[in-house]
């Protein structure tokens, strides 16, 4: 028997937790509570690190308004993925030219839509694509995702479904400009929180190749790097500090592109909203399969489906505190749905305090990104995911 070892100021002020804490108290579980100065740091954290870059918050991560209006007022840019993102986005008074179109998965109506709107910064990464975009969307710049390998050391990947081999990347870019759109760049996501900085490393070292290969077979001069998301959140498994990866990633693109980058563009969300949220819920029920079992099952009135998807294949281990402190014993931790899926952890065991009873808190730390989007809205009747936001 371990005690539980999540404390609270490896993850939070102890003012910020406090505010949360009051916040929490007044409301009925489950819901989110994000304190947005925190959102706030992480942004010019972010900004001053990487001095040379062009911000553009991933919406999807967390859509709410406060969140969106305070990175519109610190003059961040917005990476969209869909009409719905555009219009919340442009409803707040951003200008189109703050945005890009960063799905490469859309419709023909939704591009035109996006070119009607004034968005004129446009991802692909598949011939069909590229070819609505030059019909509905005249003109725009264009950059290719390309394929990144390295899905193994990030805990959420996003690169099999997602770009294209180097040498498609060269051909796309070519038919680009012969279809009068602006070759402008590539893109590559390495994964959601990607542990490992080297993954960048081999994705801008294909970059170069592309850039190179352009330059020199086809006269085309690349002007942006779109180096995607994948910057760390606090979570059980440790990761480096930004600092180490803006540093790195400086280095990379350094002996790379020597002292004059092109034009550099990140794509944030999860570095940015994670830490800056806790989901507050309640234990539903604590039971044993036998008498004899060595470990409860404890249920909560949040689960897969309401929140907590990103614990699908046990990839994403939040970090849970309770009150109680006292020795602990390992749990498997399940959702309130009549569904088996709705397990969170099982392999991974959580140590949770004996003492913890029904009707106790559970703070699941880490939690302000990819939780309230990813909530079913009546799964066994239980309504979306709240969440409060305070400054
Ligand atoms: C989801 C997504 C991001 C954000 O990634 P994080 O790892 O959450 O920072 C960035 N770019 C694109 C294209 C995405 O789909």
């Amino acid at each position: 028997m371990k005690p539980n070892t999540v404390l609270v100021n490896d993850y939070y002020t102890t003012e910020s937790f406090a505010r949360i804490k009051a916040l929490a108290d007044q409301h009925e579980t489950p819901f989110v509570v994000i304190d947005r100065n925190i959102i706030k740091q992480h942004y010019d954290n972010l900004e001053s690190r990487f001095p040379y870059a062009q911000i553009y918050y991933a919406v999807k991560a967390n859509p709410a308004v406060e969140i969106l209006t305070l990175l519109r007022d610190r003059g961040a840019r917005f990476d969209i993925a869909s009409v719905y993102e555009l219009d919340k986005v442009l409803g707040l008074g951003v200008t189109a030219d703050r945005c890009s179109y960063g799905n490469t998965i859309k419709k023909r109506k939704d591009i035109r839509y996006f070119y009607e709107k004034g968005v004129r910064l446009f991802a692909s990464d598949a011939e069909p694509d590229l070819r609505n975009i030059a019909e509905l969307a005249p003109g725009a710049k264009v950059y290719i995702r390309i394929l990144t390998e390295g899905s193994h050391t990030a805990d959420w990947p996003l690169s099999r479904k997602f770009g294209c081999q180097i040498d498609m990347a060269v051909e796309l870019l070519v038919l680009a400009k012969q279809l009068g759109l602006e070759p402008y760049g590539l893109s590559f996501h390495v994964g959601s929180q990607q542990r490992d900085i080297g993954a960048w490393d081999a994705a801008i070292g294909k970059v170069k190749i592309i850039f190179d290969r352009l330059r020199d077979e086809n006269g085309i001069h690349l002007k942006m790097i779109n180096l995607g998301g994948g910057f760390p959140a606090n979570y059980i498994s440790r990761t480096n500090d930004l600092a180490t990866y803006a540093t790195e990633i400086t280095r990379f693109l350094k002996e790379d592109f020597g002292d004059h980058f092109p034009e550099i563009i990140l794509e944030p969300g999860r570095s940015l909203c994670s830490n800056a949220g806790i989901l507050v819920s309640e234990v539903v029920l604590i039971s044993r399969k036998s008498s004899t079992s060595l470990h409860r099952w404890v249920f909560t009135d949040v689960g897969k489906f309401s929140g907590l998807i990103e614990t699908l294949g046990e990839a994403i281990k939040y970090p849970i505190y309770t009150e109680k402190q006292g020795e602990s014993e390992e749990a498997v931790i399940a959702g309130p749905t009549c569904d088996s899926a709705d397990i969170m952890y099982e392999d991974h065991k959580v140590e949770l305090p004996l003492d913890l009873q029904i009707g106790d808190r559970m703070y699941w730390f880490s939690t302000g990104a990819y939780t309230t989007t990813y909530s079913a809205i009546e799964f066994n009747g239980f309504p979306p995911l709240k969440q409060f936001i305070i400054e």
